[in-house]
């Protein structure tokens, strides 16, 4: 008793302390993620036994965690004047091997071997316990010099210890007096890091990683820690109320969500996640590429990584949220996160997910829907553009609304509802873009189509042709502009008929140029035009217009380029 032992930590413990110490980590701040976590994993653990031993389950062997039930909380106290930063749980504690196991061992993780016992034993831990690689407590050591470890198990009749090291080559071990059962952690700080001595650079940091932690969080006295982690939590327990108030939580806004998603799965991946979109219509500024994400992403409740842009693709940055995920591991750094492949499956399954909410939500309530899209329906345009995937570009398409020459103006349709009004044979969809409904409706490129009842999309944004070049088909079906040459030969019966119309419609038949006077006109046309057009033919598409301009495939941006062009200039 009051002896103590210097002990060497073990040999490739010394060389990973180093690397812990110095690089593992890429801000310092961390070291209290890692500690409020461990204290968190230690009061997880003993609400286990105490669940256990009320059930009957354990009893003797595990002493009398039931007996009296001690109440799970984590204080830290900050003391300026001493620089010190003190952490102090009320969890399972530990004996002395497993300081000896845990802490003198790097790379060996107690909660994973906790996890593994009680599995073994066909038990079944919560999912809340954090710990897994056994290297989170030595973070302590970017910032403190010196570390002493008060800690006593929950064993009946076991010693507390002070463990003690300056985080180089050995540590001391010696029995302790006036311990209380659980862990406390006292760091003296580090020169430079004598700001994790103060109190409102503490909160912020605890705010930051731990805000969701399972337990009360106390600093200097006050609880920390009051916003529940909702998305742990079942959807039906949330309520509208609680949904708002978190959400302007996590936004910084003072606004409401207009829509949320709760959504929970545990395959492919585990994913507890938290969806809104503002009620407010997006500015400028959030259009914006660059505009940061308000999107976070944490693993069992304990932030790994804010303004996470890489979890969702960009054109949904409009979206704030929380995503949860067990799947990641805590200790990895930003740059490792990047795009493993891990995040990449994240966001191919969270996406989907979305793309599918939104059509739900344009089912559920059709003017709410056409509300959202109106203000942020050039999101979903920007999707289409930048992803890759055809089949996820086709199912953002269906989020698309158009008028349409079938239907009054005002009124919207969307791709799914054009194929349905399709005649059967037919294997084309057609859209003009033109600047209002009533020069689509007078534009040349319509005549033939309208007479033959052939259905058309107006595109009144210049970018929308843009959009549904790049889309390309839909359904195995082709997006074609009937400013394209092609769109003639799809139709081509369609022309041939109106032009037989023609003559009905006015009575009278008009006389045509014979052969011979077209290929003169034809002839004298082309050397007029030169280099300005591709070819010049005749047509029986048009009916009351002269003559028509068509284009090829690029060509029908021109909508889009002129403006593009004009804005540059
Ligand atoms: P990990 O948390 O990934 O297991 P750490 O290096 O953070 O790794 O901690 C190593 C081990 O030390 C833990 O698994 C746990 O067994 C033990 N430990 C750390 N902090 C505490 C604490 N506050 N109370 C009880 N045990 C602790
Ligand atoms: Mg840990």
């Amino acid at each position: 008793k009051g002896q103590s032992n210097k002990m060497e930590f073990q040999a490739e413990t010394r060389k990973l302390l180093d690397i812990v110490a110095r690089s593992l980590y890429s801000e310092k701040e961390v070291f209290i993620r890692e500690l409020v976590s461990n204290a968190s994993d230690a009061l997880e653990k003993l609400r286990y036994l105490q669940m256990q031993n009320e059930s009957g389950i354990v009893s003797s062997e595990s002493g009398d965690v039931g007996k009296k039930p001690t109440s799970l909380e984590i204080h830290i106290a900050v003391d300026d004047s001493k620089k010190t930063f003190t952490i102090q749980d009320t969890g399972i504690g530990m004996t002395k091997d497993e300081i000896i196991e845990n802490l003198g061992i790097i790379a060996k993780s107690g909660s994973k071997a906790f996890i593994q016992e009680v599995e073994g034993k066909g038990g079944h831990v919560d999912k809340n316990i954090i710990g897994q690689f056994g290297v989170g407590f030595y973070s302590s050591f970017m910032v403190a010099d010196k570390v002493e470890v008060f800690t006593k198990s929950y064993k009946p009749n076991e010693p507390a210890y002070k463990w003690q090291s300056d985080g180089l080559g050995t540590y001391e071990l010696s029995e302790a007096e006036n311990v209380q059962q659980g862990t406390k952690i006292v760091m003296h700080l580090k020169g430079d890091a004598y700001d994790f001595a103060k109190e409102d650079v503490v909160k912020g940091i605890i705010k930051k990683y731990s805000n969701f932690v399972g337990v009360p969080i106390f600093l200097n006295g006050h609880k920390v820690n009051v916003i529940q982690a909702l998305w742990t939590m079942e959807p039906r327990d949330v309520t509208a109320q609680m949904h708002e108030d978190f959400y302007r939580f996590i936004s910084n806004t003072f606004d409401q969500p207009r829509f949320y998603l709760h959504y929970k799965t545990d395959a492919p991946l585990n994913i507890r996640a938290l969806f809104y979109v503002p009620e407010y219509k997006p500015t400028l500024f959030d259009m914006s590429r660059d505009t940061e994400v308000s999107l976070s992403l944490y693993s069992r409740k304990v932030m790994i990584m804010s303004k996470a842009s890489n979890i969702l693709p960009r054109w949904l940055r409009f979206i704030k949220g929380v995503v949860d995920s067990e799947d990641i591991p805590l200790n990895l750094s930003r740059e490792l996160l990047q795009d493993s492949a891990l995040i990449r499956k994240l966001r191919w399954v969270l996406t989907n997910r979305l793309i599918k909410f939104f059509l739900e939500q344009a089912k559920k309530d059709k003017t709410k829907y056409l509300q959202f899209y109106k203000d942020y329906g050039l999101f979903f345009r920007e999707g289409i553009v930048t992803t890759t995937e055809q089949d996820q570009r086709e199912e953002i398409a269906r989020l698309l609304r158009f008028e349409s020459s079938k239907l009054a103006p005002g009124e919207l349709t969307n791709l799914d509802e054009y194929a349905s009004r399709m005649k059967a044979g037919t294997r084309n969809i057609y859209y003009l873009s033109a600047p209002s409904r009533h020069l689509a409706e007078t534009s040349p490129y319509m005549e033939s189509l309208a007479q033959k009842d052939v259905e058309v999309l107006f595109l009144y944004e210049n970018y929308d042709e843009l959009v549904l070049m790049n889309l390309g088909q839909y359904d195995k079906k082709h997006l074609k502009s009937i400013e394209n040459d092609a769109a003639e030969e799809a139709t081509g019966t369609a022309a041939a008929d109106a032009a037989d119309a023609t003559t009905a419609a006015d009575g009278k038949v008009k006389e045509s140029l014979s052969a011979e006077q077209c290929d003169d006109m034809i002839g004298w046309m082309q050397a007029v035009l030169g280099h300005r057009v591709n070819k010049v033919k005749t047509t029986k598409r048009l009916v009351t217009h002269p003559c028509i301009i068509t284009v090829n495939e690029m060509g029908a941006a021109r909508h889009f380029l002129r403006t593009a062009l004009a804005d540059r200039s």
